[in-house]
C-alpha cells in the first residue's frame, strides 16, 4: 500500500554548517554580497540553506540568527512576506509572458506554505498544480522553466522600494531551470545592484547557469550530504531505525529521495529484494516468472531502488564472505547475509553485482522491466553457484 509523503516530516535539519556560519557572519557584519548562487548535488537542502539566510537578511535585528519576535520574523513563520520573492520554474517554455507567480498564484501560495514547513520539497508550480489535481494533465511539468517574464517582474520589484522590511530578498530556487533569456535578462540587475535587495540562486546544474552570471554572483557550494547526515535528518524526523538504515543508504546523499523511502515502507522493497535473490538461486523458471509479475504489480516497487538494494545487500554479503572488516550497509541484517554466503559457499558475489548493475543500466536504457528482472534473476543464478548441502 503505498503511503503519501508526509510533508514537514524533516523540518528543522539543515547541516552546512560552514556555509550557513559564513553566511549569517556576512550579514550580521553588514557585508552580504548582492547575489549569492547557493550549488550542490540534488535533494541537499539549498532551498533551505536560500530561505534560512533570507530570514536572517529580513529580520528587524538578527545578528546571525533571526529573532524570530519581530514583526519580520512573524511575517515569515509563512513566508507570506511581502519582501521574499520566491520564483520557482512553472510551465514550459511556450507560456505567456505572464511570470509564474501571476500564472499559478495559488500555487505560490502552497508552495510558500509547503516550504515553511519543509525546505526540502520540490519547488515546481507546475508540478503543484498537477499534483493538486487542478491540471488534468499529469506530465505538464516535463521541462518546467523559469522564463524571461519572470526575470522581468523581479526586476521591476528589485528595484522598487521594499514593502516593510530593510530591504527585500528574491529567491530563485532551481535556477539552472531558468531559460537562457531569462538569464540574460538578470543581468542588468546584477550588473546594477539595486540599494536594497538581495538575489539568492539554487542550483544543482551549474553549467546551465550563463558564465556572466556566474561570475557575478558570489558562490556557495555545499557538499552533499554523508550517510551518517542522512541517518540523523531520518532519525530526528522520528522515523524508525529500521526504515531510516534503509532510506539512507538508498538515498546517494539526498534527502529528498532519503524521505520518499522512508515513507513508501523501504521494508517491503528489501523484502522483495531478498525474496528475488532467493528465488534466482534456486531458480525455478516458472517460480522467478510469477515472482517478476508480482514484483510489477506492486505499487510501491521502484526499480532504481530494487537494484540498488539488490547491490548493497550482495556487497554486504561479499564483505561478510571475505572476512573484511568494512561496515555493512545493513548492519541489522547482518545474520541474513552470513546466512547467504554461507548457504553459497562457490558465489561470485562481484559477478552478482556486475549482473545487478548491468540490468539497472538495461533498465534505464529503456528495456522493459519483464524482461530486464528475468535476464538478471538467471545471472544471478549462475553468479551464486550450487547450494551447499546441509
Ligand atoms: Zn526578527
Amino acid at each position: 500500500m503505498a503511503r503519501t509523503p508526509k510533508i514537514g516530516t524533516v523540518v528543522k535539519w539543515l547541516g552546512h554548517t560552514e556555509a550557513r556560519t559564513r553566511l549569517a557572519s556576512a550579514a550580521a557584519a553588514g557585508r552580504a554580497a548582492h547575489a549569492y548562487l547557493i550549488s550542490g548535488p540534488e535533494g541537499i537542502g539549498k532551498g533551505a540553506v536560500a530561505i534560512e539566510f533570507a530570514r536572517v537578511l529580513l529580520c528587524d535585528i538578527a545578528k546571525e540568527t533571526p529573532c524570530g519576535k519581530c514583526p519580520q520574523c512573524l511575517a515569515l513563520r509563512s513566508l507570506q512576506h511581502p519582501d521574499l520573492h520566491l520564483i520557482a520554474p512553472s510551465g514550459s517554455p511556450k507560456d505567456s509572458d505572464t511570470p509564474g507567480s501571476e500564472t499559478y498564484p495559488a500555487e505560490m501560495t502552497r508552495l510558500k506554505e509547503l516550504l515553511s514547513a519543509d525546505p526540502y520539497v520540490e519547488a515546481d508550480l507546475a508540478e503543484l498544480s498537477a499534483s493538486t489535481g487542478k491540471s488534468a494533465k499529469r506530465k505538464l511539468s516535463t521541462g518546467s522553466k523559469i522564463r524571461v517574464a519572470d526575470s522581468r517582474q523581479l526586476l521591476y520589484d528589485a528595484y522598487r522600494k521594499p514593502f516593510q522590511a530593510r530591504q527585500s530578498v528574491f529567491v530563485i530556487l532551481n535556477a539552472d531551470q531558468m531559460l537562457r533569456e531569462a538569464q540574460n535578462a538578470l543581468l542588468k540587475l546584477l550588473e546594477e545592484p539595486p540599494v536594497s535587495a538581495t538575489l539568492l540562486l539554487t542550483a544543482s546544474n551549474l553549467q546551465a547557469i550563463l558564465p556572466t552570471v556566474r561570475s557575478r554572483c558570489q558562490p556557495v557550494k555545499l557538499q552533499g550530504y554523508t550517510p551518517v547526515e542522512i541517518r540523523r535528518a531520518l532519525s530526528d524526523a522520528g522515523i524508525e531505525a529500521r526504515a531510516t538504515e534503509l532510506s539512507a543508504a538508498l538515498s546517494g546523499g539526498n534527502v529528498r529521495r532519503a524521505i520518499r523511502f522512508a515513507t513508501m515502507q523501504a521494508e517491503t522493497l528489501e523484502q522483495a529484494a531478498v525474496e528475488f535473490l532467493a528465488t534466482s538461486a534456486v531458480m525455478a523458471p516458472e517460480k522467478v516468472q510469477e515472482h517478476v509479475d508480482g514484483l510489477l504489480e506492486d505499487p510501491d516497487f521502484v526499480d532504481d531502488a530494487f537494484f540498488e538494494l539488490l547491490m548493497l545487500f550482495l556487497s554486504d554479503a561479499a564483505h561478510c564472505a571475505a572476512q573484511t572488516k568494512i561496515e555493512p550497509h545493513f548492519p541489522s541484517q547482518s545474520a541474513r547475509v552470513s546466512k547467504l554466503s554461507a548457504a553459497y559457499p562457490r558465489a561470485d558475489f562481484q559477478q552478482a553485482i556486475a549482473a545487478v548493475d548491468r540490468a539497472a543500466s538495461q533498465r534505464a536504457a529503456g528495456y522493459t522491466p519483464t524482461l530486464v528482472l528475468t535476464a538478471m534473476a538467471i545471472e544471478l543464478h549462475r553468479a551464486l553457484g550450487p547450494r551447499a548441502r546441509a
